[in-house]
């Protein structure tokens, strides 16, 4: 990467005022024309460019902006063997002045940071991360849709490029930022989720903390869980702890919550769940708006007796690509225990509503959560 030739015309340089001086490699022809904003499916379109940066010689070094293509990587690089590989997930939004925002960028970087430590990967310094994206998004500021609740989803990622068999942590590093228009992410976004109760496999290793890092091999473990929820007819599962198989922790890869008897109850930060950044702002959201919170640990069974008793009045779960999602049905053990009809009004649409109007800058952000990265004037042509 660092030795890529200077051969085309159009290398410049961005002054991030952090990292080194980005260079940047433009396309000679965008390929935005050819993409229908109005028909995405998640994750299925790249933008432009690519941010790349590497960790050589015990530091990370070298941040370019080159044009969307494969890398050049050996069989031998570890990630392959050792699964040295994390990743974050944020959205870039459009407002209506046309500015690109993002929505708690600050808390991306610092989960990244963690991740890191637990996978034994050295962290970016401290601003590097928002840095990055913003060069990223300065340069495919166009690819941000103008549509409404279409966003640009961003994918950092982080991974070992040395080659190299010894189980030991690798001393080179690729951190790659890639982005992805999409649309809302369950289709229409009003049919309800149903989940079903995964009896014996487990998202993470109990007490490993593995849980609490955006680890691409979390993913690996739940594919096989989510595939025979789809075969059984559910959109997701509802993982439950691995050392007791007692308590709720998540639905499928999004923080789970329900609301019992007024009050919003979601599983506490253990280690084995994930802190989410649209879970934190939830907690923020009820605890401002002064409602009932509880973070405590869920029993499945008297989840499962509150719902079938009516004590239970939505389900929902939460995460930056689907934003909320409610639950109509849960399947456990052969039976299917469904949630009343959505309340009118639901918390899960009071939420959902409140935080899109903050993450598009739509309404006052007694938070400071949003953040604009692009100003309009730069922002280029909204597809
Ligand atoms: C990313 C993720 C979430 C949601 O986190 P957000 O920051 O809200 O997007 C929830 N659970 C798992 C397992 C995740 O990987």
């Amino acid at each position: 990467m660092g030795d890529r030739k200077d051969k085309s015309e159009g290398v410049t340089a961005l002054e991030t005022g952090v990292l080194d001086p980005v260079r940047v490699d433009r396309v000679t022809e965008s390929r935005l024309a050819s993409v229908d904003m109005a028909d995405l499916a998640f994750g299925s379109v790249f933008t432009d460019h690519m941010f790349l940066m590497t960790f050589e010689d015990g530091a990370w070094r070298d941040p370019e902006i080159v044009p969307y293509g494969p890398l050049s990587l050996e069989p031998g690089v570890m990630t392959f063997h050792y699964s040295q590989s994390l990743f974050e997930g944020l959205k870039a939004y459009r407002d209506r002045e046309g500015a690109i925002r993002l929505f708690r960028p600050e808390m991306n970087a610092r989960r990244m940071q963690e991740s890191c430590e637990y996978l034994a990967v050295p962290p970016l310094p401290d601003g590097a991360f928002e840095a990055a994206l913003a060069a990223y998004l300065t340069v495919d500021a166009a690819w941000v849709p103008a549509l409404p609740d279409h966003a640009l989803y961003l994918r950092p990622i982080m991974f070992s490029i040395e080659p190299h068999l010894e189980v030991r942590p690798s001393d080179r590093y690729l951190f790659v930022v890639i982005g992805s228009p999409v649309g809302t992410y369950f289709g229409t976004g009003s049919k309800r989720l149903s989940l079903i109760v995964e009896e014996t496999l487990a998202r993470v290793a109990p007490g490993s903390g593995m849980g609490a890092a955006k680890a691409s091999a979390n993913y690996t473990l739940s594919l096989r869980a989510s595939r025979q929820a789809r075969e059984r007819g559910y959109d997701q599962v509802i993982w439950l702890d691995g050392a007791e198989h007692r308590y709720v922790e998540e639905a499928g890869l999004m923080n789970l919550f329900a609301v019992v008897e007024g009050t919003v109850v979601t599983p506490p930060l253990d280690g084995n769940i994930l802190p989410g950044i649209t879970r934190d702002s939830i907690l923020a959201l009820l605890r401002h708006w002064g409602m009932g919170v509880e973070e405590r640990r869920v029993d499945v069974d008297q989840l499962i007796q509150g719902i079938d008793a009516g004590r239970v009045s939505e389900v929902f779960a939460a995460g930056t690509a689907a934003v909320i999602s409610p639950v109509g049905r849960i399947g456990r053990r052969g039976r299917d225990h469904d949630l009343p009809p959505a309340p009118e009004p639901s918390i899960a649409n009071g939420l959902r509503k409140t935080l899109t109007d903050i993450q598009f800058g739509r309404t006052n952000d007694p938070f400071g959560w949003s953040k604009v990265v692009v100003p309009a004037e730069t922002a280029g042509n909204p597809a």
